[in-house]
């Protein structure tokens, strides 16, 4: 029998608060009660945002609220090549495409197209218009060797038609199987033209890498596992058991953020606040 994998993955781009303390402890409930493994892995792909002390704040954070995870770290940010290497493989299966316009130029574009009902994705972002996904190869690289920005972004339609099935995924909290809905993202961001990757690419590359057979995370990524499962599939790859937990909220119901500091634990840890009370606070 496999031993279940977990794993705690935060984003070293500002401090942890009260909803990843309930996340990473809810992680490990789970490890003690399935005999399991824990492992850290810090989403450091963004090379400005991510810095060496914001991550050694947070494994301060993460040491005082007891957390306890098997080294070593996996640093995201130390594994390009292997993110370029899987996109490679998309640019060969030409199902990406490099993308040039800009926020700005997505907006001209949906104000020039007359759709009054263009469509958003789950996220509240307008999807991609489809224009560029036919322009030929010797004008992308001609844009390219130009130096125009772009983006690398998938071709939805031709990725659902090479998978030709609907996709789903298991969430073992319920029991439940859900249907899979990456076509509500239209062409998502697979990498930039400065970093061989994005989330979704290494999220999927790095769960199927380190083994994890359980990710326990919060509802917010919800929606973003339809875009995990077709990239699963298009990489072959096993998905692993999906758990989304409830989110901590503020007291006007609102999502906690990064830079909200009186959340943060570590304001809480120097107010004077013990383990237990954190626990209490987030009901574990
Ligand atoms: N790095 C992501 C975050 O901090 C979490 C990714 C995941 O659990 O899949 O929001």
């Amino acid at each position: 029998m496999t031993i279940p994998v977990f794993r705690f993955a935060p984003s070293p781009n500002g401090s942890l608060h009260l909803g990843h303390a309930y996340s990473a402890l809810l992680n490990q409930k789970m490890v003690h009660e399935t005999d399991g493994k824990m492992l850290l892995r810090m989403e450091d792909i963004d090379r400005e945002r991510c810095t060496p002390d914001l991550e050694n704040s947070m494994l301060e954070d993460l040491e005082w609220i007891a957390l306890s995870w098997e080294q070593p770290v996996r640093r995201q940010s130390e594994h390009f090549p292997i993110y370029q290497e899987a996109l490679n493989r998309l640019i060969e299966m030409e199902l990406i495409y490099p993308a040039f316009l800009s926020r700005n130029g997505i907006r001209h574009e949906i104000e020039r197209s007359n759709v009054a009902d263009w469509p958003y994705d789950p996220d509240g972002a307008p999807l991609y218009p489809e224009t560029e996904r036919k322009l030929s190869k010797r004008e992308q690289q001609t844009r390219i060797s130009a130096g125009e920005p772009f983006a690398w972004r998938l071709n939805m339609d031709r990725a659902l038609e090479m998978v030709g099935k609907p996709l789903v995924w298991h969430e073992f909290g319920s029991g439940k199987n859900v249907d899979a809905r990456p076509q509500d993202w239209g062409d998502i961001i697979i990498a930039r033209r400065d970093m061989p990757t994005s989330y979704h690419l290494s999220v999927v590359i790095d769960d199927a890498l380190q083994g994890i057979t359980h990710v326990v995370r919060g509802k917010d990524l919800y929606h973003a596992t339809s875009v995990h499962r077709l990239l699963q599939h298009l990489f072959g790859i096993e998905p692993p058991l999906y758990h989304h937990h409830q989110l901590i909220l503020d007291e006007d119901g609102a999502k906690l953020s990064k830079s909200r500091k009186d959340t943060s634990l570590r304001s809480l840890r120097e107010k004077g606040t013990t383990r237990q009370e954190i626990c209490d606070l987030i009901g574990l």
